[in-house]
């Protein structure tokens, strides 16, 4: 091997981030090739939420060789297909943003403009219809995709949810078993080289030192490296994403799974619930400047499904980013290196793309600036880009009820979500750019959940004839209904392939 190649990788930090990253690499790289350590703490703990995700999530657990029933097992989860928003666009209206794509695109013209063409003559009210993950998910029912053919069923997209401390664990497994090393204890110092300012080692509060190459800063919202000691600096995105606490709380589950995380709108912020096999996972993210934290809890707690499992706990974050992600010989994964609240599920994907992207750009020992400013300069764009469609969903709204409503639908917003705005009114077109996260399918779904009007349809849906769209949608609508039909109970597929013990 090449005498310039890393020997010594410190992960600092044993949450999600830290594990995720740590089994990556104990996977791609191998510890024959260099050392991996990853050092946390018990007494500071993890920030224990985070356990909705988004259909990337398999990829990076197949990357692993994980197999995915004992992953669901191990980690009590359930499946996603979508997330239901309630009381977004206004009161007492509520819309699916479902995974996958709605109908089928024919003729090279996208699915939703011939649905709009059919929407504004007045024949078809509900999107939801000719989405089987919407349609599954309101009759509370999964299953992985099959060989059916051109039915639907070929090809449902999911996600899961899980209890994120259980996941950090099963991981943990994992990465050791491939030989990382686990130190555990608190560190009290990072220690700079005088010459260039690189991350020698850090300092635990017992004394000793660990050297490394390479640091991963996963030490949560402090940025222990990134930020305490090479003060990469954040970019504070509070006049876009107001949120900036959450109280947090698990309840008792209830009969029905449903395999969709749900999104309530309330005055000054929303509520998710996540249901796992043993717990339902809740949460109210709100504003401070809009919201006391004894009144956010108090509407959490009046708004479960069951008796509380525990004490409510309080999450203070803001939205925003490190300036920097890479800095150095320090690169920051996870809640290190920003975050931009839970709305749309994104935090445990950026760590999956934040890794990958460390993989596709991973340096040696003489860190040259290239590979470290183009993960950079993608990062800042991935980040951009999560952080316009969440925008979308505060901004894109007809409540006028609060405060706080009334300053997001009236905020300015970033040029690139106003631009796609204008398109959508004109003619309900949706575009995904270039790389971005999500595709046409979800922000036509959120634009047109939050009750945005485009004033006409896309020109070009014309080039069927009204009589052959209505018999086409129909047609799907009807192949999406009888495979809806099909599918089992979500609770009633877990029991059968992937149960948690005494479940
Ligand atoms: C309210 C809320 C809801 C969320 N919901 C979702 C969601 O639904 N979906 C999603 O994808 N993401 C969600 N996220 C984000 C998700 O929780 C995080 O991305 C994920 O948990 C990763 O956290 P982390 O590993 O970066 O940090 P943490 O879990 O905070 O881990 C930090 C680690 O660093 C260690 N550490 C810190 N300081 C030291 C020290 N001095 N010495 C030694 N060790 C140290 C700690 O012990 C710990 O092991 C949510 C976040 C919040 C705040």
């Amino acid at each position: 091997m090449s005498d310039s190649r890393i020997r010594k990788i410190v992960i600092v930090g044993g949450g999600t981030a830290g594990w995720m990253t740590a089994a990556t690499l104990a996977r791609i790289l191998t510890t024959r090739y260099c050392e991996i350590t990853l050092i946390e703490s018990d007494e500071i703990g993890i920030v224990g939420v985070g356990e909705a995700t988004i259909p990337q999530m398999a990829t990076f657990n197949r990357m692993l060789g994980l197999d995915e029933n004992q992953f669901i097992r191990e980690t009590r989860g359930s499946f996603k297909l979508g997330i239901q928003f309630v009381n977004w666009g206004r009161i007492g209206h509520r819309y699916f943003h479902p995974f996958g794509r709605y109908g089928l695109d024919m003729g090279g013209v996208s699915f939703h403009a011939y649905f709009l063409r059919m929407h504004q003559a007045g024949e078809a009210p509900d999107i939801d219809e000719w989405s089987l993950q919407a349609k599954a998910g309101q009759m509370d029912k999964f299953m992985r995709s099959i060989d059916a053919g051109n039915s639907p069923l070929s090809d449902i997209a999911y996600a899961f949810h899980f209890d994120a401390g259980l996941y950090a664990r099963f991981l943990r497994r994992y990465a050791e078993e491939r030989g990382v090393v686990r130190r555990e204890g608190r560190i009290t110092g990072v220690n700079l080289r005088g010459t260039d300012g690189f991350v020698e080692s850090v300092t635990m509060e017992d004394g000793a030192t660990v050297e490394g190459e390479l640091f991963i800063d996963c030490s949560g919202f402090r940025g222990l490296i990134i930020e305490q000691a090479l003060k990469a600096g954040y970019t504070d995105w509070s006049h876009w994403l107001p949120c900036n606490r959450a109280v947090a709380v698990p309840c008792a589950s209830v009969d029905s799974w449903t395999p969709y995380t749900r999104s309530t709108a309330h005055s000054a912020g929303w509520q998710w619930r996540i249901p796992l096999q043993h717990r339902i996972g809740n949460g109210h993210v709100f504003s401070t400047d809009y919201m006391s934290e004894d009144e956010a809890t108090a509407i959490l707690l009046a708004n479960l499904d069951g008796e509380p499992l525990a004490e409510p706990r309080t999450v203070p974050f803001t939205t925003g980013h490190r300036n920097s992600f890479w800095e150095k010989n320090c690169v920051a994964i996870g809640l290190a290196s920003g975050f931009m609240e839970p709305l749309e599920s994104t935090s445990i994907w950026l760590i999956q793309s934040g890794i990958a992207r460390l993989m596709a750009m991973f340096p040696d020992r003489g860190f040259a600036p290239a590979g470290r400013e183009r993960y950079n300069r993608i990062m800042l764009t991935e980040f951009e880009e999560i952080r316009d469609f969440l925008i979308l969903h505060y901004h894109a709204t007809e409540r006028t009820d609060s405060p706080f409503w009334n300053y997001c639908r009236t905020m300015e917003i970033p040029e690139r979500l106003a631009e796609k705005m204008r398109v959508y009114r004109e003619h309900g077109r949706v575009f995904r750019e270039n790389e971005e996260l999500f595709n046409d399918t979800s922000w036509f779904a959120v634009m047109f959940g939050q009750l945005m009007q485009p004033k006409g349809f896309d020109p070009v849906a014309e080039v069927m004839s009204l009589e052959e769209t209505r018999d086409r949608l129909a047609h799907i609508r009807q192949a999406i209904a009888n495979s809806a039909d099909y599918m089992p109970a979500h609770r009633e597929f877990i029991r059968q392939n992937c149960a948690a013990e005494a479940a």
